[in-house]
C-alpha cells in the first residue's frame, strides 16, 4: 500500500485531499498543528484503518517511521486575515516547514508537491496570469509574509529538484471554495455567506470592481491529483478561469441565500490584487484537466453545507 503524508490535513484543502487519497486506496498520514485548522474536518476519517493523524508543527523536525511514497505540503495559513494575524508562522511554515519536508522527502525517496498560490503573481500586471509571468509582489507590504513565503517555497523546491534530483511538483492554486472553509476565516465566500446567514449586510472591500476566479474544491483536488501523478516538475496553475467582480459575486450570494440585507462598502486592504484569472493552458495540455463544476452548482453545495452547521458555528470567533 502506498503511503502519503499530507500536511495541513485538518484544513480546508488538506481534509479534502485526505478524503481523496483514502478513496484511491492510499495509507494517509495527516499532519497539522491546528493553528488555522479544525479537527471537525477530519473526524470522519479518524476511525479509518488507513488514516492516522499526527499533531505536529512542521516547522519543527518532522519524523515519520516507515516508507513514504508521497508528501503533499499544504500546511500554511491561507486567508489574508489569518496570515496578517500570524505573519511569522506563515513565513516559517513556507520556509522552515518546506525545508524540513524536503529533507524528509530526500531521506524517504518521496515525490513531493507544494501548495503554491496565485499570490506569487502579486497584484498582477499580466492578465490572465500564465506560469511564465514572474509576478508583481510587494515584499514588505502586509501580504508579503504570505507571497514571499510561497515564492521561497517554490525556489527551494526547484533547488532540491535541480541539486538533489528530487521528484517535485508545484501547483499554483487560485481562489478555491467549498464545504469545510472556516466561516470566520475572512475569505470572501465564507464572509458573504456568514453575513447572509447571520442577517448582516455584506461587506464589499473597495468599490467591488476587483476580480477573482473561483474554483470548486473537487475540481481543484482532481487537478492536484493529476499533477502529482504526472512527470511535470514546473509550476502549473490550477483554478477556474470564470472571472467575476466582487460586486457581482455579492449579488450572486444575495440571490442564492435570499437575504434581505444590502451591501456596504469598506476600505480596500493594501495591495489587494485588482484582477485575477488563471491561464490554464498548461493544465489542459499537460494534465488533460479543466474545471467541471459551474459556480452556480458549487455555490449551492457550499451554501447547503454552511446552512447545515449548528447555529453556534456562525458566531465562532476567528482564529
Ligand atoms: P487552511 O487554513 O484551511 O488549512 C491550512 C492548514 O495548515 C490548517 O489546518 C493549519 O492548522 C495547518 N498549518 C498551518 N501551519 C502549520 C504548521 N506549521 N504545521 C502544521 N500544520 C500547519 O487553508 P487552505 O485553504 O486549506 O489552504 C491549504 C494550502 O493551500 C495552503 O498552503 C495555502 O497557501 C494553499 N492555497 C489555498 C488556496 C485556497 O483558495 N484555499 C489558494 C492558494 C493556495
Ligand atoms: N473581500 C470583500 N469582502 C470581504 C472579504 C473579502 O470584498 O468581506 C474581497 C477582498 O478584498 C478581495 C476579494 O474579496 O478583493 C477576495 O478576497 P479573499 O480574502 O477571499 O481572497 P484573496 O484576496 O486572497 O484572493
Amino acid at each position: 500500500m502506498k503511503r502519503v503524508l499530507i500536511t495541513g490535513a485538518a484544513g480546508f484543502l488538506g481534509s479534502h485531499l485526505c478524503d481523496r487519497f483514502i478513496q484511491e486506496g492510499f495509507y494517509v498520514i495527516g499532519m497539522d498543528n491546528l493553528i488555522t485548522g479544525d479537527m471537525r474536518n477530519i473526524e470522519h476519517l479518524m476511525p479509518h484503518p488507513n488514516f492516522e493523524f499526527n499533531h505536529h508543527d512542521v516547522t519543527k523536525y518532522v519524523h515519520i517511521p516507515g516508507e513514504l511514497h508521497y508528501i503533499l505540503h499544504f500546511a500554511s495559513p491561507a486567508s489574508p486575515i489569518d496570515y496578517l494575524k500570524i505573519p511569522i508562522q506563515t513565513l516559517k511554515v513556507g520556509a522552515m516547514g518546506t525545508h524540513n519536508l524536503l529533507g524528509l522527502a530526500r531521506v524517504k525517496g518521496s515525490r513531493f508537491i507544494i501548495a503554491s498560490t496565485s499570490e506569487v503573481y502579486g497584484d498582477p500586471l499580466v492578465h490572465p496570469q500564465n506560469e511564465e509571468y514572474w509576478g508583481h509582489v510587494n515584499p514588505i507590504g502586509p501580504r508579503g509574509c504570505y507571497d514571499e513565503a510561497k515564492r521561497y517555497q517554490e525556489a527551494i523546491t526547484m533547488a532540491y529538484h535541480r541539486y538533489h534530483g528530487l521528484e517535485t511538483r508545484i501547483v499554483r492554486i487560485f481562489n478555491t471554495y467549498g464545504p469545510r472553509m472556516r466561516l470566520n476565516d475572512g475569505r470572501v465566500l465564507p464572509a458573504f455567506i456568514g453575513q447572509a446567514l447571520r442577517g448582516e449586510d455584506l461587506t464589499i472591500f473597495g468599490d467591488g470592481s476587483q476580480t477573482r476566479s473561483f474554483c470548486y474544491v473537487s475540481d481543484l483536488v482532481e487537478g492536484i491529483y493529476r499533477l502529482l501523478m504526472s512527470d511535470y516538475p514546473y509550476p502549473v496553475n490550477v483554478g477556474n478561469p470564470s472571472e467575476i467582480t466582487i460586486k457581482e459575486f455579492a449579488e450572486e450570494i444575495i440571490k442564492l441565500t435570499g437575504t434581505n440585507q444590502k451591501v456596504i462598502y469598506k476600505d480596500l486592504p493594501q495591495d489587494d490584487p485588482k484582477q485575477r484569472q488563471p491561464d490554464i493552458t498548461k493544465a489542459r495540455e499537460i494534465l488533460n484537466w479543466e474545471p467541471k463544476v459551474l459556480r452556480e452548482e458549487g455555490l449551492r453545495i457550499t451554501y447547503d453545507y454552511f446552512k447545515s452547521l449548528p447555529t453556534e458555528r456562525l458566531y465562532e470567533e476567528s482564529g
